[in-house]
Parts: structure tokens; sequence; C-alpha cells
């Protein structure tokens, strides 16, 4: 069964936020695909399921917390692929179910939560479902490894002109979808990732290890995470719901939200020479926003 994916949904949007902005940016919008495998999941799944597949595989276990964009897109990926999935929850089982717990139980996905202690030690829990799971590909916390770098490089052949971009931002999590960007850039374009996590777990010295090709042309900027994963701030929110206004795209607030606040910051302060051009990476992951309450955004 193939995957019901829409690729032509993918548009380029200018992004205007203020009659002054000087810097040209334009959005790559990778939201608009699915509402489930939404946004940069969708590529970098695309080789797990494939594997899955050839290797004759029942099914994906994986993991993620109990908002994970990344569970949800596996649930539904699996699904439409014919596959079973298993969900490792990072915590204790909630009393209430998150909306995205319940959606991925109605995908069909076995869940089965692990203390944050237990979650931890990455490592040894990968090992454990290798062992415990022989018949499941073991795809790792949003989907970092190999497979999920080649894939978020597919990313920019969606882009047709993409020489014209001097600069390409994006969020970082595990620094995959990044990876995958800065191997499919071109030798004349600054990568830039904004990081949703506190401290420097996956900074840009991480990936120039693994791609030294890369160097001196991307990094990771530490202080745009507002408190840390998962976390906002009414300044955020408020941002969100300004750029909106401005631009109709709606942005969520563990990704995307602090990407186009980064990228306002760093116009505000002639980070960018007068004459870039940047292209946002619009990657999705919308549905995260209904862990905050529907009042606090206008969209
Ligand atoms: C998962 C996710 C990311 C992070 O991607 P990484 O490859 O893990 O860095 C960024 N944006 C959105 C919307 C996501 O869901």
């Amino acid at each position: 069964m193939t995957l019901s994916i829409d690729t032509d949904l993918i548009t380029i949007d200018k992004i205007r936020l203020f009659p002054e902005q000087s810097i040209d940016t334009d959005m790559l919008r990778l939201d608009k695909i699915h509402s489930q495998i939404s946004g940069n999941k969708w590529f970098k799944l695309r080789y797990y399921l494939e594997m899955a597949v050839q290797t004759k595989k029942t099914g994906l276990v994986t993991l993620g917390g109990p908002w994970s964009n990344h569970l949800l897109a596996v649930a539904a990926a699996a699904k439409i692929s014919g596959l079973q999935s298993i969900g490792i929850i990072r915590g204790e089982e909630p009393a209430h179910h998150s909306d995205t717990l319940r959606e991925l139980g109605k995908l069909g996905m076995n869940l089965q939560f692990i203390s944050r202690t237990a979650y931890k030690d990455r490592q040894l829990l990968l090992e454990r479902l290798e062992q415990e799971y022989p018949g499941f590909l073991v795809v790792d916390e949003g989907g970092r490894g190999e497979p999920g770098i080649k894939g978020a490089a597919d990313i920019l052949q969606f882009v047709p002109a993409l020489e014209q971009y001097t600069h390409i931002l994006c969020a970082v999590g595990t620094g995959t979808m990044l990876s995958g960007l800065g191997l499919a850039s071109l030798p004349h374009q600054q990568l830039i990732g904004i990081s949703s996590l506190k401290g420097e777990e996956h900074t840009a010295p991480g990936i120039l290890h693994k791609f030294p090709s890369l160097k001196g042309r991307i990094q990771v900027l530490n202080n745009f995470h507002f408190g840390g994963y998962g976390r906002h701030t009414p300044a955020l929110l408020y941002f969100m719901n300004r750029f909106f206004e401005a631009t109709h795209v709606p942005t969520d607030f563990v990704y995307t939200g602090k990407l186009c606040y980064a990228w306002m910051d760093l116009c505000a302060n002639r980070y960018f020479a007068a004459d870039s051009r940047i292209l946002l990476i619009h990657s999705g992951g919308l549905q995260g926003n209904r862990s905050i309450s529907p009042d606090k955004l206008v969209f």
C-alpha cells in the first residue's frame, strides 16, 4: 500500500512580518502534507518504513513523549503501510491520556509507559527493544540515525530555485533534519539551526564531527529555547499570534514558533547582510499545540 502523503500541498510562501522588513524571506511549508504524518517526520520516516517492508518486519517500535509528533507520525505511517507499531512512552501512564496518546491508541499503536529514569538510558533501552521485539524495526527517538538524515536531505528537492537562498533556517530537536538539510544544501549556503532544547546536547560540533564538509557553514543557536524543550512563555505565544495575524502561517510552540521568533530577532539585530535571502523550513508539528489551553492561541 502506498502512503497518502500529498507533496503537492508543499508550498513556498513569502514571509513578510513587518512593512519595513528588508530581508527577503520564504518559507517551505511542510506542515500541510498530512495532519498526522506532519512536516519533517514524513521525510525522516520514509526510509525506515521502506527498510521495514523490505526486511519483512511486522512493524516499527519507537519511543517519545506523551505529545510526540514523532510517535503520531510513526503510528499513522505504520498503519497506512500495513505495519504494526509499538510506542514506548516517556513517564508513568497518566490518569488522563493526552489528545495525542488517544490518537495513537485509535491508530492501533501498542502503548507502553516507562519511567523517566529508564527512558533516560536510551542506548540500553534501544538494545532491550532489539532483543524484545526481533520482528520489529527499532526506530530511535525522533527518527534520528542515517535513514532519518537521508530522508531529511530529500526535503530540499521541493525547493525549485534552491540556489537563490543564502541562508536556510530550521528548528532543531535531535538535529537529524539539520544534518540532512546540510548535506543537501549548496556550498554557498549557511545553515542555522534553532535549538528547542536547553543545554548543549545537539550542537553543531556533533553534526560537524559526522560531516566535516559542512565546516564553517552550519551552526546551532542555543538561546531561543524559551525555558527548554516543550516549554513556552507568554512572549513566545504572543509572538506566534502576531506572526499568524501578519502571515496567516500557524506555528507550533515546541519548534517552529521558536524558529520564527529567532528569525525575527536575528533580522531585527541585523544579523543578515542586506542582500541575504532566507529560507525558513516549516517542519510541521501543529498537533502539539493541543497541549496548551486553546484560548492562548488565535489560530
Ligand atoms: C521533530 C520536529 C523537529 C525536530 O527535528 P530533528 O530532526 O529532531 O531536529 C522540528 N520541528 C518539528 C515541527 C518537529 O516535529
